[in-house]
């Protein structure tokens, strides 16, 4: 006999579309083919039993760099434990490198490796000389092009006349442009000056990367935008005082999208100067204010997204601080940091937590509504969700390669129980089921801006 689906989730709340149903999803192949409210339940191969649990469309964490401590096999492993389904990688392309040979390397890598379906954003080092080949970008799929406002001494930053030159090719080809705004030329003085001064570079970290050079850098690279008609996308949004060039830009109806991360929701200088290297991310990690600021921020929809900015890198607490590398381990934690201290703590509602974590960031990158949505032929990448269960996340339950977590002995409530990407259980229960290669790479389509 054959069955009517190959796997039935019956009873489940079902997150989506800024509401909250109690809902059954059959899944037929890699779709979903039925959404019901039938009490019968049709024949099924599996059925999986939800009761009290919630079901949300997996995460899309459009901010990764699977170039570190965690390759795209680790990555995705990271990923899929953390309910996360979909990631859009920023492929550096560095100096003396061209974009198209990085960008297909690059994705043959992800083919062969990755256990989730992925796109990319490809981020460039020298625009002078690789803004020539940006359309021809388009034609693999990759629509994002990602700059640094900072790190001018490290040899990252790109300047205010060649930022402008690639948001207007880009805005030709009706892509997006992803800004790291801070200040960099400022922030190099501020550190040298401390450096001068022989202040400890720990203490000072917060005060080198100020807010205030993060908001000036934030507003200029919108509205070099505007003037060059480009949409632009500001990444990791981490300072309250952004919200103010955001939200002018939202009153305009200028075509920006403000991504915050966990790490800025959650933490604060406290954390970097307890944890030292570790928490050595940039932006820094700020004050309690700015927290309560970026939730404000996601509630009145000035930021829309939140991306992890997974960049794991080898540090430990004993090292020097001033010469570790920026980035830390991010995409596991996410949803079950942002759920607890976002939904449990009051800071945000459910479906405002989904929008922001998935169906905004499918909608940015034109993956929705394949991606993003619970709906009958959109794919069934889905996580089960169980509000009840504490866990306490440690170092030593994380499966990220750099073997540590900011959030190391922090109780939370709520925990992904199964993770499934086009119908295929990826993580169940703690176990990983899914096989290196399994993702499939996803081209992005951003060219709805320019509707
Ligand atoms: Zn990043």
């Amino acid at each position: 006999m054959t069955e009517l689906f190959d796997l039935y989730i019956a009873n489940g709340l079902v997150v989506a579309d800024g509401k909250i149903t109690r809902a059954n999803i059959g899944i037929r192949g890699e779709q979903i083919a039925a959404l019901t409210t039938d009490a019968e339940q049709p024949t099924a191969r599996r059925v999986l039993d939800a009761q009290g649990k919630y079901i949300l469309p997996g995460v899309i964490d459009a901010h990764t760099h699977p170039i570190y401590m965690d390759d795209k096999y680790d990555t995705s492993v990271s990923a899929a434990f953390g309910g996360v389904t979909t990631l859009i990688h920023y492929a550096y392309v560095k100096p003396d490198e061209k974009i198209i040979s990085i960008c297909e390397t690059f994705r043959d890598d992800g083919i062969q490796n990755s256990i989730l379906d992925f796109g990319m954003h490809a981020g460039l080092f020298d625009v002078a000389n690789q803004i020539a080949d940006v359309p021809a970008a388009f034609a693999l799929g990759v629509t994002s092009f990602k700059v640094f406002m900072t790190y001018a001494k490290l040899k990252w930053m790109t300047d205010d006349y060649w930022m402008a030159a690639l948001m207007d090719t880009v805005a030709q080809a009706r892509g997006l442009v992803n800004v790291h705004c801070e200040n960099g030329v400022v922030t190099d003085y501020l550190e040298d000056k401390y450096k001068r001064a022989g202040l400890d570079s720990k203490k000072m970290f917060t005060a080198m990367r100020p807010a205030r050079l993060e908001a000036e850098a934030t507003n200029r690279a919108i509205s070099i935008a505007q003037v060059m008609g480009c949409a632009v996308y500001i990444v990791h949004n981490s300072a309250a005082e952004n919200l103010e060039p955001l939200r002018r830009a939202r009153q305009n109806g200028w075509r920006v999208v403000g991504e915050t991360c966990p790490q800025y929701l959650t933490l604060t200088d406290e954390t970097t100067q307890t944890l030292g290297a570790p928490a050595k991310i940039g932006p820094p990690l700020r004050y309690a204010r700015d927290n309560a600021a970026l939730w404000q921020g996601l509630r009145e929809g000035i930021l829309t997204t939140i991306g992890s900015d997974h960049a794991p890198k080898a540090k430990n607490t004993r090292d020097d601080f001033f010469d570790a590398a920026y980035g830390a381990p991010q995409i596991e934690t996410m949803l079950p940091i942002c759920y607890h201290v976002g939904v449990n703590q009051g800071n945000l509602a459910l479906p405002q937590l989904v929008a922001a974590l998935s169906e905004t960031p499918a909608k940015t990158y034109g993956l929705y509504p394949r991606k993003g949505a619970i709906r009958i032929g959109s794919d069934a990448d889905l996580v089960i969700f169980d509000p009840q269960k504490t866990w306490t996340i440690t170092n030593a339950n994380q499966h990220s390669k750099a073997g540590f977590t900011l959030y190391n002995d922090k109780t939370v409530t709520g925990a992904v129980e199964l993770t499934m990407q086009r119908g295929r259980i990826v993580v169940e229960n703690g176990a990983l089921r899914a096989q290196r290669g399994a993702g499939q790479f996803l081209k992005t389509d951003t060219s709805h801006f320019y509707k």
